[in-house]
C-alpha cells in the first residue's frame, strides 16, 4: 500500500501500546490515523513478554486503567473476532518477611480503597490455591481474583484488528526517519517511503523512543535492559487456571504457560542494553541467555517452588525492555513541542497498561487535555538532563530491581545520584545531610551529627531519622531554622502585557502593588488544578513565580502555552539563577535584624510582601511567607552569593539556637498547618472549593481567569468532596498515602498525603471526604466518627477542615 499524504494522527509503533493508541483514537472517532511499524507488528518487545495482566497500581487513577485494561481484554476476543488468549486466573503474592506482609496488607487496604477485590491469606490458604508452593517461611499473602493473563501477539492483533476494522490504516515495514515541525508545533513526519503530513505524531516506538523523541528535540528518557524468564519442561497436573504467583522476595513471578511453568525475574541489579543505541536491524530480538546471572534468582525460585529442582528447563529467554528512572511510564503531549505525544518506557508492564494508557492517550490527543489525573505518568514530569544517556544507564541496573524491591516509605535511590545539587550542597554535607533525590536534585532530608555520614534505615515505623527531624521540627517552632530550598522551580514573566496575561492564569487577584506577593492556583476549564504558586510582583511590569522542583518542567510550559501570541510578555526560567533559603521561626525577624540595616518590623515589611535588603555583604530578595506556619522568610539569592549569606546566617544563628533542617521536617511542619502538596492533595481532577482553598480565589476580579465559570458552577452546586486534616488518635501507627478513610463504617475518602505532626503528637494526614454524590457539609463532616485503615487495621481518628496547628494563622502574621 502506498503510503497517504495525510493523516490526522499519526502513530509511530507497532507494539501493543501503538495498537491500543490506534484502537482507542478509532473508539473516539477519529479514524484518519496512520499506524507506521518499521519492521512487523509485535516485532519489539511486545512478542516475547510473560503476558501478566495485574490490576493493582500505585495511585488510584492508575489502577483505574489497569483495570480498564483487563476489562478491554476480556471482551477484545468477541469483538473483533481474534482470539487474546485472555484469562482471569486471579493473583497470588506471598510475603516471607513481616515487613513484606506488611506491604502488602497497606496494598490490599489500598486495593479496597480502589474498589478492587482482594483478599488476605494465611500461609495455608495461599498454598490451597497454589498447591506446588512452599510455605515454610511465608508470613502471608494477598490474592487479587480478578487479575489475569493473556497473548500479547494475539492480544495486539486483537488490537490491531479492531482498529483497522474501524477504518485507521496500518503500514508495516515503513520507518519513521524524521520529524516533520514548524513554529513549534509537529506537522508531520518523513519516512524511508516518503512524507506523510500530520496533525499529531506519537511517539509510541518502545525502547527507541529516546531516539524517536531526539528526532523531534523531545527529551524521552528510558533505556533498555536485558529481562530474563525461563519456560520449564511439562509439569504434571497444573491447571490453566492456576493464579499467577508473585515472591517479591524472592525477585520471581511464576505462570501457568501450557502445562509448562514460567518463571520470571526483578533482580536487583539488572544488565542495560545498547548503551550506544538500540541495533537499527533489531528486530524479534532474543539476547544470550547468561546463566551466571540468572543462577541466584533461580535458586530463590526453587525455594518457593521445589518442583523445580526436578524439572528441566526448556527455554532460556532474555529479552530487552525498556525502563524510566522512576519505574513510571512516560505519557503524554511533550511539553517542548505541540502535537507530539508519547506513550513509551512500560517499565515491564506494557502489556497490563496499554489498554488504559492508550484509552486516555486517545482522549488527550482527541480532547486536547487529559481525562483524568494522569501526574504519575506524565512526560511533564521529567527533567531535561534526564535523556542523557550514562545517566540512564546507571539508572536503569536499579530501576529494574526496584519493582520488587521493598516499597519503603521515603525509600531513595541509589544509582546515578549527585547530579544536579544546590550551591550549598557540601556545607549542607559537611553539616551531616542525608539527602533524598526530586528529579535529580539532591536536597537534604534530615540532618544526623555533624561530620557523620547519615543513611537511610528504612521501615514501615518510625526510621533512624525521626527523632533528628522532630528535633528541626521544634527547633523551627520554638526558635528558629534553616532549609536549603533552591530546588523551587522560578519563573519570571516580564513585559507590558505580563499583569495581564499572568491575571488571567491567575485565581487570586495578582495585579497587586510592587512588593506584594500572592499565594494562588491556575486552574483549567473546568476549575481543577494545574499549578499551586505564589506570585510576586517584582516590578510593574514583572513577575517571580516559585512553583516545586517536581513540577518545574510541567508549570513553565503550562506558563508558556497560556501567553498569548503577540502579547508583550517573556517567560523565563531562572531556577538555576537563585538559592533559596528559608529562614523560619519565631527568631528569625531577631536573627536576620543582626545581618540587616533593613526595617523588618511587620508595619514596614508585614507577611505576604517582598522587599530587596542588604544581608551581610549581599544583596537578596527576602519574602515573608512561609510553609512550615511560622515567622520567617524566603531568602533569594543570586547563587553565586549564596555560600557567603548562608556562611553569615549560621554563624549569627549560634547566638538564636538555630538548627539546620530537611524536608521531613518541612512536610512534618506543613502537615500540622494543612497546607496542601501539589501532586498529592491537589492536582488537576481538584477544584480550589473542593480543597479548601477558596480564600485564594478571586471571585470578582476584573475579566474573571480560566476556570471561573466552572468554579461558579460548583459553588452553585456545592461541592461534592472536601479536603479535611485528619489526625490518628493512636501516636504509634503511621500514615504515607492512600490509606482509606471510614466514617461511621463507610468508606468516604483516602489519605492524600500523610506525615507525623510532632507538635500535635500524632501520625496526621491530608484527604477528600465524599458524600457518595451529595454535597458535604461541614455538619456532615463534624457528625461522623471516623477511621483510617492502616495495613488493613482501622484507627479511629479526628477530622477537622481547619489545620489542627494554629488555625488562625496568628504565628505566621506577628
Ligand atoms: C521478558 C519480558 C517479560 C515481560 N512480561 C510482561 C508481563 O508479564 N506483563 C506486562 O504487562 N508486560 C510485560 N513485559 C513488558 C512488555 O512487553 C512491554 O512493556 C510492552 O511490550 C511495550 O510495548 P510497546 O508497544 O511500548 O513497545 P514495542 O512492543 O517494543 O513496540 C514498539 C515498536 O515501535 C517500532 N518502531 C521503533 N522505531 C520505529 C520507527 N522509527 N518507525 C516505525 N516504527 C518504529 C518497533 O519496531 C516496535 O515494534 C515484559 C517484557 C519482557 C522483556
Amino acid at each position: 500500500m502506498g503510503l497517504p499524504s495525510h493523516a490526522r494522527v499519526v502513530i509511530i509503533g507497532g507494539g501493543i501500546v501503538g495498537c491500543s493508541v490506534a484502537y482507542h483514537l478509532a473508539k473516539r472517532g477519529c479514524t484518519d490515523v496512520l499506524l507506521l511499524e518499521r519492521r512487523q507488528l509485535t516485532c519489539g518487545t511486545t512478542w516475547h513478554a510473560a503476558g501478566l495482566v495485574g490490576q493493582l497500581r500505585a495511585t488510584h487513577n492508575l489502577t483505574r486503567l489497569a483495570q480498564y485494561t483487563t476489562q478491554l481484554y476480556e471482551g477484545l476476543e468477541r469483538e473483533t473476532g481474534q482470539a487474546t488468549g485472555f484469562r482471569q486466573v486471579g493473583s497470588i503474592a506471598v510475603a516471607a518477611s513481616k515487613a513484606r506482609f506488611e506491604e502488602l496488607r497497606r496494598g490490599a487496604s489500598m486495593a479496597r480503597c480502589f474498589g478492587l477485590e482482594v483478599q488476605l491469606l494465611s500461609p495455608g490458604e495461599a498454598r490451597e490455591r497454589w498447591p506446588l508452593l512452599s510455605i515454610e517461611d511465608v508470613v502471608g499473602a494477598v490474592y487479587l481474583p480478578k487479575d489475569g493473563r493473556t497473548n500479547p501477539v494475539d492480544t495486539t492483533q486483537a488490537l490491531a484488528r479492531g482498529a483497522r476494522n474501524a477504518g485507521v490504516r496500518i503500514a508495516e515495514n515503513v520507518k519513521v526517519t524524521a520529524i516533520r515541525s514548524a513554529h513549534g508545533r509537529v506537522t508531520g513526519v518523513a519516512t524511508e517511503q516518503g512524507e506523510v503530513r500530520a496533525d499529531a505524531v506519537v511517539n509510541c516506538a518502545g525502547m527507541w523512543g529516546r531516539e524517536v523523541g531526539a528526532l523531534a528535540g523531545v527529551s524521552v528518557p528510558l533505556h533498555a535492559a536485558e529481562h530474563f524468564y525461563i519456560v520449564t519442561e511439562p509439569i504434571a497436573g497444573l491447571s490453566p487456571d492456576l493464579p499467577i504467583l508473585r515472591d517479591a522476595d524472592a525477585c520471581s513471578y511464576f505462570k501457568e504457560d501450557t502445562g509448562k511453568l514460567l518463571v520470571g525475574w526483578f533482580e536487583p541489579r539488572a544488565k542495560p542494553w545498547a548503551e550506544n543505541g538500540i541495533p537499527a536491524d533489531s528486530a524479534f530480538e532474543q539476547l544470550p541467555a547468561d546463566l551466571a546471572h540468572i543462577e541466584p534468582l533461580f535458586a530463590g525460585a526453587m525455594r518457593r517452588v521445589p518442583v523445580l529442582e526436578s524439572t528441566g528447563v526448556q527455554v532460556f529467554f532474555n529479552g530487552p525492555e525498556s525502563f524510566t528512572p522512576d519505574d513510571r511510564y512516560l505519557l503524554g503531549e511533550a511539553p517542548e513541542l505541540r502535537g507530539f505525544y508519547v506513550a513509551a518506557g512500560f517499565n515491564s508492564i506494557g502489556i497490563q497498561s496499554a489498554g488504559g494508557a492508550g484509552k486516555v492517550l486517545a482522549d488527550w490527543i482527541v480532547d486536547g487535555h487529559a481525562p483524568s489525573d494522569l501526574w504519575d505518568v506524565d512526560i511533564r514530569r521529567c527533567a531535561p538532563f534526564q535523556r542523557n544517556r550514562r545517566y540512564l544507564r546507571d539508572r536503569t541496573v536499579e530501576a529494574l530491581g526496584l519493582l520488587y524491591a521493598m516499597h519503603w516509605p521515603f525509600r531513595q535511590p541509589e544509582t546515578a545520584r549527585g547530579v544536579r545539587k544546590s550551591v550549598l550542597h557540601d556545607r549542607l554535607a559537611a553539616a551531616g545531610a542525608c539527602f533524598g533525590e526530586v528529579a535529580g536534585f539532591e536536597r537534604a532530608n534530615w540532618f544526623g551529627a555533624p561530620g557523620s555520614a547519615p543513611h537511610y534505615e528504612y521501615s514501615y515505623g518510625r526510621q533512624n531519622w525521626f527523632e533528628f527531624s522532630a528535633a528541626e521540627h521544634r527547633a523551627v517552632r520554638e526558635r528558629v531554622g534553616l532549609f536549603d530550598q533552591s530546588s523551587f522551580a522560578k519563573f519570571v514573566l516580564k513585559g507590558r502585557d505580563a499583569a495581564a496575561v499572568l491575571g488571567r492564569m491567575c485565581a487570586n487577584d495578582i495585579d497587586v502593588p510592587v512588593g506584594g506577593i500572592v499565594y494562588t492556583q491556575w486552574l483549567n476549564e473546568r476549575g481543577g488544578i494545574e499549578a499551586d504558586l505564589t506570585v510576586t510582583r517584582e516590578a510593574h511590569d514583572s513577575y517571580l513565580m516559585v512553583s516545586s522542583c517536581a513540577t518545574q518542567t510541567r508549570d513553565f510550559d503550562f506558563l508558556c502555552r497560556a501567553i498569548p501570541a503577540g502579547a508583550a510578555a517573556a517567560a523565563v526560567d531562572v531556577s538555576s539563577a537563585y538559592a533559596v533559603l528559608g529562614l523560619m521561626g519565631p527568631e528569625s525577624r531577631a536573627l536576620l535584624a543582626t545581618l540587616t540595616d533593613a526595617d523588618l518590623s511587620t508595619a514596614a515589611f508585614p507577611f505576604g510582601t517582598s522587599q530587596i535588603i542588604d544581608l551581610g555583604y549581599a544583596r537578596v530578595r527576602a519574602s515573608r511567607i512561609t510553609y512550615v506556619g511560622e515567622l520567617g522568610y524566603e531568602l533569594y539569592v543570586p547563587a553565586e552569593f549564596a555560600q557567603s549569606v548562608y556562611d553569615v546566617l549560621v554563624s549569627a544563628g549560634k547566638s538564636f539556637g538555630l538548627q539546620l533542617a530537611g524536608y521531613h521536617a518541612l512536610n512534618s511542619l506543613r502537615m500540622e498547618k494543612a497546607y496542601r502538596h501539589w501532586g498529592h492533595d491537589i492536582g488537576e481532577e481538584d477544584t480550589p472549593l473542593e480543597a479548601g482553598l477558596q480564600f485564594a480565589v478571586a471571585w470578582n476580579k476584573p475579566g474573571g481567569f480560566v476556570g471561573l465559570e466552572a468554579l461558579l458552577a460548583q459553588r452553585e452546586a456545592g461541592a461534592r468532596r472536601r479536603l479535611v486534616a485528619i489526625a490518628l488518635n493512636d501516636v504509634d501507627r503511621l500514615l504515607y498515602h492512600n490509606e482509606p478513610i471510614w466514617r461511621n463504617g463507610v468508606l468516604v475518602g483516602k489519605i492524600s498525603s500523610g506525615m507525623f505532626g510532632h507538635t500535635i503528637g500524632t501520625a496526621l494526614g491530608l484527604g477528600y471526604l465524599a458524600n457518595g454524590g451529595a454535597p458535604v457539609s461541614v455538619e456532615w463532616i463534624a457528625a461522623g466518627n471516623y477511621e483510617v485503615e492502616v495495613a488493613a487495621e482501622r484507627v479511629p481518628a479526628r477530622v477537622s477542615l481547619r489545620p489542627f496547628y494554629d488555625p488562625a494563622s496568628e504565628r505566621v502574621k506577628r
